[in-house]
Formats: structure tokens, sequence, C-alpha cells
């Protein structure tokens, strides 16, 4: 055997550079199911299956083009239950010449190959992830001598660079950036015709995935009942181009907004497809502005949306690969406090973080905002490590791979970088949730208020955020109006919010 090809659960496309130049005559593809995969952090059972089901439907894809695949099935008695042993075993059996794989998304699946290649003596050849639009060396090459790191500066040049969205040098209507049209909310008469979301009924092969989800993982966060994500290239393509057809043209419009029951609203469900390389990002890319230039869709919402992943998506991807591994142990504001045991239940008072949750263990899925101003803020202000947070969020979405979802949990929304993800703290009160949703209209909790039985917890906890980290914060421009606030509370008030978060922390 020539090479060895290792193709990873989240690495499921014919066009993979590891496979450019595969010689069925010569090569193999070697992939694993793994219990390790499941069980570093309790995978959620949404999350086991989507992964599981992706890969039997691309193994299927290799056999049907009569490719040699090395294929251990989960269930499989001699399965060692990890990457590292599965690959030793199958390197002992096929005793390839060399290692050929698409540089992984994580530095712990990393290190493992990378070791196993060394004991076997193997030479491991590691090829550019080419369904981003940047390497790492790009993101790297421009943060350097910077002093501070922001999303913008990048987005802007990979705009120039790739001619996404550009008149010439000019971007396109004549600014970078529509936010300022981008944070509507629903109003009080809430969302209206509502696009259907994408979904995919269970195939043969993913009824029998789910079915040995439910035996093996029972135990695992989470339900199977409405699994309806995509998960081969074709149902993909088909979800993509429903998005861009039915939720595009209002994406930009209402992508801040929430809605009690609403999970899916005018978001692109497209984060897992993306992820797992059933799309590249070119792609999504090409598909949205093309749906700008023929007038299908407004320039605010096709470029809010790229900027989420020309912008964010590769963003994170540098900040992760350019930061591990110790990123992963950072706690700038040292939180210490433990993840409430209900963010595994969704059995909370607080009708804003039940909603998220509840929907997340339902459909490992919750927004942006969901994650980042909901779930995200809560653990922020209640002082949650952000280790437990990030195991947590890499738990239970579908979309969770540890390279995007790290620094979005541990820097943009725990702040525990102290300032490479965020220029500040994504802290607010219940009255951020309240402008945003309808949630607080049938929460037993008034965002209004910072003290007594009625007081929303998100409030009071704010404000103790604020007062606990007034120091180490006091020197960011930024968070100047948040602690000018803070500064005419009295010391008597704030003695009873301090007095009432202790209280809450203690009671949920
Ligand atoms: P849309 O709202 O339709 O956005 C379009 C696409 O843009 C997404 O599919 C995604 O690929 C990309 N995108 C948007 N925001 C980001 C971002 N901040 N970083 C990277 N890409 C982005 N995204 C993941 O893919 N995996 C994760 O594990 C993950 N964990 C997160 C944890 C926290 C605490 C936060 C605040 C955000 C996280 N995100 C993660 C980013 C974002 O919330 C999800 O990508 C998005 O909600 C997925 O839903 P969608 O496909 O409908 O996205």
């Amino acid at each position: 055997l020539r090479h060895l090809v290792i193709v990873l659960g989240d690495q499921l496309d014919l066009t993979a550079s590891a496979l450019t130049d595969f010689d069925p005559a010569q090569d193999a593809v070697w992939m694993a199911e793994v219990m390790q995969e499941a069980t570093h952090v309790p995978s959620s059972k949404q999350r086991i299956a989507l992964f599981l089901s992706a890969m039997r439907h691309f193994a299927q894809t290799l056999l049907e083009k009569d490719w040699p695949l090395h294929y251990s099935h989960l269930e499989d008695g001699q399965n060692s239950g990890t990457l590292q042993g599965e690959l030793k075993r199958a390197i002992e059996r096929l005793r390839p010449q060399a290692l050929v794989m698409t540089a992984p998304g994580d530095w712990r699946v990393l290190q493992d190959i990378q070791s196993v290649a060394q004991t076997q003596q193997l030479p491991l050849v590691l090829r550019d992830d080419t369904h981003f639009f940047t390497t790492v060396r790009d993101f790297a090459a421009h943060a350097k001598g910077r002093k501070q790191l922001r999303m913008e500066y990048w987005y802007r040049a990979l705009r120039q660079r790739f001619g996404v969205l550009m008149d010439g040098d000019q971007p396109s209507g004549g600014q970078w950036n529509f936010d300022a049209d981008n944070r509507a909310s629903f109003g009080v008469k809430g969302p209206q015709n509502l696009p259907n979301p994408s979904h995919f009924a269970p195939d043969k092969t993913t009824q029998s995935v789910l079915d040995l989800v439910q035996r093996v993982f029972a135990q695992h966060p989470g339900s199977l009942d409405d699994f309806a994500w995509p998960v081969t290239r074709a149902q993909a393509l088909q979800a993509l181009d429903d998005f861009i057809t039915h939720r595009l043209p209002l994406f930009g419009r209402y992508e801040d907004a929430m809605w009690a029951g609403q999970p899916w609203l005018y978001h692109s469900q497209l984060s897992a497809c993306l992820n797992l390389k059933l799309l590249s990002a070119q792609e999504v890319v090409q598909a949205a502005q093309s749906a700008w230039q023929q007038g299908r869709a407004p320039l605010p919402a096709v470029e809010g949306f790229v900027r989420q992943i020309l912008g964010w998506r590769e963003y994170v991807r540098g900040m992760y690969w350019t930061q591990m591994p110790r990123y992963i142990e950072r706690n700038a504001l040292n939180a210490q406090e433990d993840l409430p045991g209900f963010f595994w239940t969704g059995d909370t008072d607080m009708a804003c973080l039940r909603d998220a949750l509840k929907q997340t263990l339902r459909y490992g899925y919750a927004h942006h905002i969901q994650r980042l101003m909901v779930l995200g803020l809560y653990g922020l202000l209640r002082g949650v490590h952000p280790r437990q947070m990030h195991e947590w969020f890499l738990s239970v979405y579908v979309d969770a791979v540890e390279w995007v979802e790290l620094p979005n949990t541990l820097g943009m929304s725990q702040f525990g970088d102290g300032g490479l993800m965020a220029s500040k703290p994504y802290v607010a009160s219940g009255k951020y949730i309240q402008r945003m949703s309808n949630h607080c209209q049938g929460c037993r909790f008034d965002p209004a208020q910072s003290v007594g039985p009625q007081a929303c917890p998100y409030t009071t906890m704010y404000w103790d955020f604020l007062h606990r980290h007034q120091e180490s914060l006091s020197s960011n421009p930024r968070m100047a109006m948040q602690l000018k606030n803070l500064s005419r509370m009295s010391s008597e008030t704030i003695g009873q919010i301090q007095q009432q978060a202790r209280a809450h922390r203690s009671s949920e």
C-alpha cells in the first residue's frame, strides 16, 4: 500500500486535499468510529448521530466508487475505542508507506495522529484544508506585529483579497458593515410567515444510526425524536439552496432577534454542513453573493451573512491554531463556579434560558444570539469556569468542533482570553433579552428589577459582575458607560445585589 489516507468524521468531501491524488490501485482510505470522540466530553445524542450518519453515508460514496476503504465500526468487538488505537491497528495490518491527511481541525487530534505516525515510523503528509478561504499561516501573517487583533480588519482584507462584495477596491454599497441595519427585533407582533426550516427525514442508514445511539448512548444529553439534519453532500446542497431562497433575504434584519418556541427563524442551519465539509466556505459565500447580484437578496442581509463565514469563521480558526495549546487553559476573569446542573435538563424558571436549553437538547441547535447573549451570558455573569462552559458547548451542538467552539465559548462569550477575541466582555442585563425577544413576557422574573423576589437573575448578576470586575475592566474605554452606571448605585444597593446574586447561585 502506498498511502493510507486518513479521513476524519469532519472531513467528508471527495474533493478534500487528502484525496486529490488518490489512486485506488495503490491507496486506501481509513475511517473510524470510536467511543473516545463521543465521550471525551459527553456528546449529545444529536451530535453523535449526525457524525456517525454522515460518516456512514460518506463511506457508501467511497464504496460506490470502488475505492478501498478500511472502516472501523463503533460496535465492532475489536474496536479499541480510540483514534490512535484504530489507526495503529490498520497500519499494522496494511503496512502503508505513508499516511496522508487533510490537516485536522482539532489540536488534540493532530497530536494523536502525529504520535501514531512517529511510533510507527511512518511519514505523515499533512495537506492544507481547502474548505477555508485562508490558511493558518495567512492568519499568523496578518496577526504578526499587530498590538491588537480585530475581526473587522481581517474581514476587510479578505473581502479585498477574494473580491467578495467588492466594487473595484471599494466595498459594494459603499460601506463594509451593515450592522446597524441588522439588529431588528420582531416587535410585539412577533415573526410573521416564517419560512419552514430545512428538514431531512432519516433514511435507512440514519435510522440504524439513531437506533445505535439510542442503545449505546442512552445516558447522553438530548433526544433524537426530531433528528432532521442533512447527512450527505446532496442534502447539504439542498439545505444551502433552501436557505438562499427562503431565509437569506431577511437573515440580516433578524440576525440578533429571538422568539420563544422558534429556534430557526431566518438562520441558515448550515454550520454543521460546513464543519463536516459537506459544504465549503467558498461555495456558501459564492451562493449568497450571487443571490445579491441576481436581486434575490438585499446587500445588508448578504453582507451580514458573508461576515459570519468569511469573517468570523476564518478568524476563530486562525485564533484557535495560533493560540493552542495554552488557549484552553485560559481563565482571565478567574471564574471558578461550577456549571449549574439545569444546563443538562433545561429545568429552570428563567424563560429565556429554559427555551434556549430545551431547544438545544431537542435539536442540537441554538442560534448565535441565544448562545452568546442567553446561554454564554448566563455563565459569564454567574462566574462559571470557562473550561466547564467549553465542555458543555462542545457536547451539545451538532456543529460543535473544538477549533470553532473553543474561541467562541472561552474567548468571545466568557472573556476567558482577556480580550483576544472580543474587545470587551459581552455583558448585559436582562433588559437586552427583553429588547430582542418576547421571553420576558411569560417569565416570572422582571428584567427591570435587580433585587427582590421578582428580580431577573441576569440583571442581578449583571451588576454583581460589574462590581466584582470593575477594577480590571476600568482600563477598557468600551466599558466606561456601563461602569459609570454602576458608580451611581449606593453601596447599600450593591450589598443587596451581591447578596441576591449569592442566593441565586446557591439555589439554582
Ligand atoms: P447562521 O446564523 O446562519 O450563520 C451562518 C454561518 O456563519 C454559520 O453556519 C457559521 O458557519 C458561521 N458563523 C456564524 N457565527 C460564527 C462564529 N461566531 N464563529 C464561527 N462561525 C460563525 N459555531 C460552530 O460552527 N460550532 C460551534 O461549536 C460553535 N459554538 C459556539 C459557541 C458560542 C458560545 C457562541 C457564542 C457561538 C458559537 N458558534 C459555533 C458560532 C455560531 O453561533 C454558530 O455558527 C451558528 O449559531 C450556527 O447556526 P447557523 O448555521 O444557523 O448560523
